[in-house]
């Protein structure tokens, strides 16, 4: 996965870009603080000067009670506003963060599904959620900006007042400020390599743990199969690498900080050195001694200051132009050449599907796990799809419903490549009823129509929950369809047993009411009455509308139109249900093996 790296002026455009974009708030909270900080500093620069001024010329003292009043008004405000600034800035910031969240989480959500199984890919979104962190990427630049202003002002300003007087101190100030810089961006770079790209995966397998230890679903298996060794192993060795790694994290500082302190004591030497001389010499006042004590000093603490800066924005520029390029990734879909994924219009009164010499590898994979496939689904037609575990079923519905495109040959809808249509107005076309379904942590009337309250309509709700045959359990709740599912918001939320959740991923179908409806071993977890009544339930559904249909139960493929038997990737069968039979080739076989399974346990349950 080639990562594209930008240099860190441009990340930094990007994240006051990105900032701008989520509101200007943050940027108006920045100038404020960088220039009235910047205003209070100097004012304290130039206050011993002015001080030993009143004495060597002899002013009032009522000139200078006036003075002290005035100096310690504007401080006074300028403190003030400062602190209001800070305020805001905080407040502002949770906006813009939020307004971050949002991209990378639509990008999540829409990116290619064959990038959701690549552990690469999922680093990279690890990566980016690094840079939305407190203290990093975006909040770490953003709030270093208004010491970016107020330093910039500071060091132009005494570094103006500095070469008036001797450009020769000037630019060897400027010199070795360079050479801080240099040095911090050397071990700032450096770190990012060793240690924060190095951590990804373990934060991730981290965060999978944490996740997983916490997962209600989980909790079951973990206590059963006692795997809290497994987990307490696993847990061990991802932080003694995260040690090590940070140990080695902290002495390259310890050694960047050593080296950079060294540069600085040199420059100081070279300042004081010449204020020294200066006054050795007789060419300055003890009151302007004073001044460019106060200017030196803060030239020197603000360069030191401001190469941390430096180091840190460049640190916390890697990160975001890991997240920039995440919310930019291009997607293959598109990169499609011409033409492609751009069709929106669907609406099709019939539907015929047709794969030609379809062979098919996952990415990164070098074996075919479909191999070349013909095959025409015609309109209204029932195809079952089925062959022992790993034979390439799952695999096929992927391609038939674009979650993956062919790698050789074409699948075409209505004699178009599906390559040409539009993601998302394709995946409209399908209902899906999948074995492993996910519950969300929502209402259930939005776990069945993925739509907010105004735009559901909760009869369809109702009536799509009482088919699948799961509003008996629903209406037993006074919250009804508005019942949480999961713990995870509400305490009273229900959880769904796996039947249950079957009948949810069937209530979900039945809202879509999608004119292609996908089976992909729906009644694996279902007891044999609740089977029967979803069966049912499928041919109902079904009738005038493609259906694709996954089963082991090979007695339940009899309704369908055509069979297609997969082997190792293969259609080594098709036909219907008595013309396999009577070819007798392999599903008879598998079918005979049921059936007389079947019977033994007729004859166990009725003996
Ligand atoms: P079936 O549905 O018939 O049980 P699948 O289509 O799920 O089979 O899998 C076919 C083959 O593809 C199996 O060998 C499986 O290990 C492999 N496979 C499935 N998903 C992936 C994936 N995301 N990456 C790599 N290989 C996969």
């Amino acid at each position: 996965m080639k990562i594209k790296q930008h240099g860190l002026i441009s990340n930094f455009i990007y994240a006051w870009k990105m900032s701008i974009k989520g509101g200007k708030g943050v940027l108006v909270a920045t100038l404020f603080i960088g220039i009235f900080q910047a205003m209070n500093a100097l004012v304290w620069v130039y206050a011993p000067k002015w001080i030993v001024s009143f004495v060597e010329k002899h002013y009032s003292v009522t000139k200078f009670v006036w003075f002290t009043v005035l100096v310690c008004a504007v401080l006074f405000i300028s403190n003030a506003l400062n602190r209001y600034g800070y305020t805001k800035l905080d407040y502002e910031f949770v906006k813009t963060n939020a307004f971050l969240e949002r991209l990378r989480m639509r990008k999540m959500f829409k990116t290619d599904f064959k990038n959701m199984e690549n552990p690469d890919f999922l680093d990279f979104g690890q990566k980016a959620k690094n840079a939305l962190y407190q203290g990093n990427g975006f909040h770490g630049v953003l709030y270093e900006s208004h010491n970016i202003i107020s330093n910039s002002i500071i060091i132009i300003f005494s570094s103006v007042m500095i070469g008036i007087r001797n450009i020769w101190v000037l630019i060897a100030i400027l010199f070795m400020a360079i050479i801080v810089g240099y040095i911090l961006g050397w071990f700032g770079k450096r770190d990012k390599i060793k240690f924060q790209d190095v951590m990804a995966p373990t934060n991730r397998k981290l965060n999978y743990l944490e996740r997983t230890s916490k997962n209600f679903d989980f909790a079951k298996d973990i206590r059963l199969f006692n795997m809290s060794g497994v987990f307490k192993r696993e847990f061990a060795v991802l932080n003694n690498f995260f040690f090590k790694k940070n140990r080695q994290h902290h002495n390259r500082w310890i050694i960047g900080a050593l080296c950079m302190e060294s540069v600085l004591l040199s420059e100081t030497l070279v300042m004081y050195g010449w204020l020294v001389w200066s006054v050795l010499k007789g060419e300055m006042a003890i009151s302007d001694l004073l001044l460019f004590i106060g200017l030196v000093n803060s030239l020197h603490r603000n360069i030191g200051f401001m190469s941390w800066i430096y180091s840190a924005v460049k640190t916390n520029t890697l990160m975001i132009n890991d997240y920039r390029e995440f919310v930019n990734w291009k997607e293959d879909s598109e990169s499609f050449a011409e033409g492609e994924g751009v069709e929106k219009n669907l609406d099709f009164d019939s539907y015929e599907f047709k794969f030609e010499n379809v062979s098919f590898k996952y990415p990164g994979h070098d074996n075919y796990v479909l191999k070349n496939i013909n095959l025409t689904i015609k309109n209204d037609s029932k195809l079952a799809v089925v062959g022992i575990n790993g034979a390439g079923k799952t695999t096929l519905i992927k391609l038939i419903m674009k979650l993956y495109n062919p790698t050789e040959g074409r699948i075409l809808l209505n004699g178009r490549d599906l390559r040409d249509f539009d993601r998302d107005e394709y995946f409209k076309l399908f209902s899906p009823v999948f074995q492993n379904i996910e519950c969300f942590a929502l209402p259930i009337f939005e776990n069945v129509s993925f739509e907010v309250e105004e735009e559901t309509d909760m009869d369809k709700v109702t009536s799509a929950l009482d088919r699948s045959g799961l509003l008996e359990k629903i209406d037993m709740y006074d919250a009804g369809i508005r019942v949480n599912l999961l713990k995870i918001f509400d305490e009273k939320g229900i959880d769904l047993s796996g039947g249950e959740k079957q009948k949810l991923a069937l209530a979900r179908a039945l809202y879509k009411d999608a004119p292609i409806v996908i089976l992909d071993e729906p009644t694996a977890a279902l007891d044999a009455l609740a089977e029967d009544r979803m069966y049912r339930e499928f041919n109902n559904m079904v009738k005038n509308k493609i259906a694709i249909f996954i089963s082991h139960r090979l007695g339940s493929t009899r309704f369908c139109d055509q069979i297609a038997m997969f082997k190792e990737g293969e259609i080594v069968e098709l036909g219907t249900h008595s013309e396999l039979l009577e070819k007798n080739g392999e599903y008879a076989e598998m079918f005979n093996v049921q059936s007389s399974y079947y019977k033994d346990e007729e004859v166990i349950s009725h003996g």
